[in-house]
């Protein structure tokens, strides 16, 4: 097709300028309909634009009919050597919108089916590729305790961006707790409220090559006055600039802009601003301005609740206890509980094996064996509570009725078995007791296993539902 296409360039202007602008560019493909070229720069680009544009669509449309679309790759050496082009899409048939080029991202899908960003520098009114994940939505992401500010926060800049005294919106925490989530809920929100407004997600890390790149190829400027043109900015990972003073420099220089005609800063941080170091006085200031919000570790409930909602969305039903042993077990961060859950979907898939605990737990076993994983008090009260039928609040309340008591004793004794928790810890998870009442609970349950055969029945069918063996 592109062959067929020069030749009918070829007869319509003179050698010389065929030769030069048109023998360079590399045919990529073609795909419903979409033809995609390879220019050797932007300004090779923009001189074809005002050149020879009518005479491209008119080639083009010959072979391919009118409902026929264009797309510009430029290239441009990144420092690791490889291609990182970026795209410019003109529909190149009836409406006329060469004066309006729409820009898009290279289909290169990253960290999660993520879009590389990109810079399209110095043109008019661009489009940009958001670059936001659509699964990552509002929705998607279940509210609990442990993110209820940042959550709210995040929903109250998506109703009025720039428009709140949450400007920047910092969200911290740690890895896997749902700032990367979190990020692009608000992006996905706003673009939903504000369709005319250019949001773009960009992680850090990526900012900063970019920067490095445009700094190699002169093109700095671009680099700025793209970045200043943004919305509503979502910049994940900002810890990672800590040592990069050029980077930090740049970016004040972009927030500063985007701060000061009204634009929404978002970011995400795995720690607060007060602990992270390497970064320069004024760009942390800056950070303070707004709002802090952190992400917790899910409790259990939320957990569970997350678990359900993913196997919701998934169309995958999972018997109860397998659920509640997952949300016991893994307690550590969203993503390894999610990773749990796909690896025993994809276990029982492949061995044909029934969902069970005890499946669950060989795969625990496996999964999380690098970290350190015990079973946990929550873990152990429950299963306590279940074995004698009674509420987990019972077993925290005051109450000194019998089995009550007998069973919370059960509880502190297998936590001191089970756990690396200190007397103290376990007396303040079972209802606010001293250490001293954990030690006499565990010889309780010592001497009373010895003398009364039904309350050693209890201790070994508990071991063993604990221990699964
Ligand atoms: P971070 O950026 O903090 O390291 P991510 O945003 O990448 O963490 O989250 C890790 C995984 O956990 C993602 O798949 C995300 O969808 C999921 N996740 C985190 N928090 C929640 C939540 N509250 N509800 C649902 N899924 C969540
Ligand atoms: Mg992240």
């Amino acid at each position: 097709v592109w062959g067929n296409c020069l030749d009918y360039i070829k007869d319509n202007i003179p050698t010389q300028s065929f030769k030069t602008w048109f023998l360079p560019i590399k045919p990529l493909k073609l795909k419903d309909n979409v033809l995609s070229i390879q220019v050797p720069s932007k300004f090779f680009y923009e001189w074809l634009e005002e050149n020879y544009i009518k005479l491209l669509k008119s080639a083009i449309t010959r072979e391919l009919g009118e409902d026929a679309k264009l797309v510009y790759s430029i290239v441009m050496e990144n420092t690791y050597g490889n291609a990182n082009p970026y795209t410019v899409k003109i529909p190149s048939s009836n409406r006329a919108p060469i004066k309006n080029p729409k820009v898009s991202m290279p289909v290169d899908i990253g960290d999660k089916g993520v879009k590389n960003p990109f810079i399209i520098p110095g043109l008019r009114k661009v489009h940009v590729e958001s670059q936001l994940n659509p699964n990552y939505t509002f929705d998607n992401f279940v509210e609990g305790d442990c993110n209820r500010l940042a959550r709210s926060a995040g929903y109250a800049v998506s109703n009025k961006p720039g428009g709140t005294s949450f400007n920047p919106l910092l969200i911290y925490g740690g890895n896997g707790l749902g700032k990367t989530h979190l990020a692009h809920s608000i992006g996905i929100e706003i673009k939903d409220k504000y369709p005319e407004k250019t949001v773009l997600y960009v992680s850090a890390e990526k900012f900063t090559q970019q920067f490095i790149d445009a700094i190699r190829n002169n093109t700095k400027n671009d680099f700025v006055h793209f970045y200043q043109m943004i919305d509503i900015l979502i910049m994940d990972d900002v810890h990672s600039f800590a040592g990069k003073e050029k980077t930090q420099d740049v970016f004040f220089e972009i927030f500063n802009h985007l701060h000061q005609h009204g634009k929404q800063v978002i970011l995400t941080s795995d720690r607060a601003p007060v602990d992270l170091q390497g970064m320069e006085q004024r760009l942390l200031s800056r950070f303070k301005w707004g709002l802090s919000a952190d992400l917790q570790v899910p409790d259990l409930e939320t957990r569970i609740a997350i678990l359900h909602q993913k196997l919701y969305n998934d169309g995958v039903e999972m018997p109860a206890d397998v659920i509640e042993y997952l949300a016991y077990s893994i307690n550590s961060n969203v993503r390894e509980l999610e990773g749990a859950l796909i690896s025993l979907l994809a276990q029982s898939s492949l061995n044909k094996k029934k969902i069970t605990v005890e499946l669950a737990k060989q795969m625990i076993d496996k999964f999380v064996k690098n970290t350190t994983r015990e079973i946990s008090i929550d873990y152990i009260q429950k299963v306590v509570c279940d074995y004698f039928d009674m509420p987990i609040d019972l077993l925290k309340s005051p109450t000194r009725k019998r089995e009550i008591v007998q069973a919370r004793q059960l509880a502190m004794y297998f936590s001191k078995q089970l756990t690396k928790a200190s007397l103290a810890s376990i007396g303040a998870q079972c209802g606010n007791k001293d250490h001293a009442t954990v030690l006499h609970a565990c010889r309780t349950v010592n001497n009373l296993a010895e003398t009364d055969k039904r309350f050693k029945n209890y201790v070994e069918d508990l071991r063993k539902k604990l221990t699964l063996q």
